[in-house]
């Protein structure tokens, strides 16, 4: 394995910042099954999943994270997925981790990540160990991508925006609302790679990578059990059930580092869950889209492939997730427990207890998970 933190030869430094690979973003259904409406709101909702593990069951020792990116402070939907995050590893008699995702720096708020901690702390919610920035982590992203260019399955791309609509619009295909094309292929390798143009951003061969190793007999024992026809990731979640996605029709060849020279999430992620021990993903459900192409990047580093589940978003009054672009507000912390009583019925845990004191209530609530696990 390489070991450069140097960009590739030949790699320019972009002048213009591509903002693409800043963040997850929607590729398309998930295609699945979302509950059914009116579920129940039983306290023994099945979010254990079809192989629930006790604490101390056999394998790899529970390890659980929650990995907020520091553009703001926490609010009521981050809360969420920290508390079902705490709550599953608690669960489970495992660790709980907290990751700073902090590689999109343009759109990081300077002390944001220390409020953060601050927050998590003031709802009893205290990381295990000190928490992992990966602004600090370059190094280990610049291996991972390296050991992808010598596998075959990353490829530089020299195109603009601009550039990949137009592809997009002589292909015949247009702009959907609220859903992002696949990249048109036209840098691989296969179709004349850069021709002659500066590379900008190295992207995922995911048609590659589904001919590669999707057919690979050693590959079927994974979590991802693949689907050798169709060249479909298939995945469990814990609360959405069966999952698939056929990453080079429905996403396309995601980048992997920007061309502004940023490390692109999915990379990121993938690296520092396994960096971390990370055995369970615990997350909000707008990250599920998402799933597929970490468990592509997992497999194709040879790094395993962690459980996931994801957990119900909060909507804004747009209908839209919360976030600060639709009002969210930074979470009033003068009650902490009256935040964290409002992230655990939207988990659909007992949250009217009388017992007010945080410590109390995360016990309360660390058994019902406990018995959702088991239920
Ligand atoms: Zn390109």
């Amino acid at each position: 394995m390489t070991h450069a933190a140097e960009p590739p030869p030949g790699r320019p430094k972009a002048a213009s910042a591509l903002a693409e690979g800043s963040e997850p973003r929607a590729a398309g259904s998930v295609g699945a099954s979302e509950p059914p409406p009116g579920r129940p709101k039983a306290a023994s909702a099945p979010w254990g999943g079809s192989e629930p593990r006790a604490a101390g069951s056999v394998g790899a020792p529970y390890i659980g994270r929650f990995a907020p990116s520091p553009t703001g402070p926490l609010h009521a939907g981050s809360l969420v997925a920290a508390l079902a995050s705490w709550l599953d590893a608690r669960a489970h008699g495992g660790r709980w981790l907290l990751r700073i995702e902090d590689v999109d720096t343009p759109r990081c708020v300077p002390g944001a990540d220390r409020l953060i901690v601050q927050q998590l702390a003031r709802c009893g919610l205290v990381p295990d160990a000190p928490p992992l920035w990966q602004s600090s982590r370059a190094a280990a992203y610049q291996t991972a991508l390296e050991q992808l260019i010598d596998s075959g399955l990353a490829y530089p791309c020299a195109c603009s925006r601009q550039d990949i609509a137009q592809a997009q619009a002589a292909a015949g295909i247009t702009r959907q609302r609220g859903r992002e094309l696949p990249y048109p292929g036209t840098c691989r390798p296969e179709r004349g790679g850069l021709h002659g143009r500066a590379a900008r951003a190295w992207r995922m061969h995911t048609g590659r990578f589904e001919q590669k190793w999707l057919a690979a007999p050693v590959h079927q024992a994974r979590a991802a059990i693949n689907d050798e026809a169709s060249g479909a990731i298939h995945w469990h979640d814990r609360r959405l059930g069966a999952q698939q996605q056929q990453l080079s029709r429905e996403v396309g060849d995601f980048v992997l580092k920007r061309a502004d020279g940023l490390w692109a999430y999915q990379l990121a992620v993938v690296v520092d869950d396994a960096a971390q021990g990370i055995t369970d993903v615990v997350r909000g459900q707008d990250l599920a889209d998402n799933t597929p192409r970490q468990i592509a990047l997992q497999t194709a580093l040879g790094l395993p492939t962690p459980r996931y589940l994801h957990t119900p978003l909060v909507l804004g009054a747009d209908g839209e997730k919360l976030s600060k672009q639709n009002g969210a507000q930074a979470l009033d912390l003068s009650d902490p427990a009256r935040a964290l009583r409002a992230a655990a019925r939207h988990l659909q845990l007992d949250a009217d207890a009388s017992d007010g004191s945080v410590g109390a209530l995360l016990t309360r609530w660390t058994a019902q998970w406990q018995a959702r696990l088991t239920a």
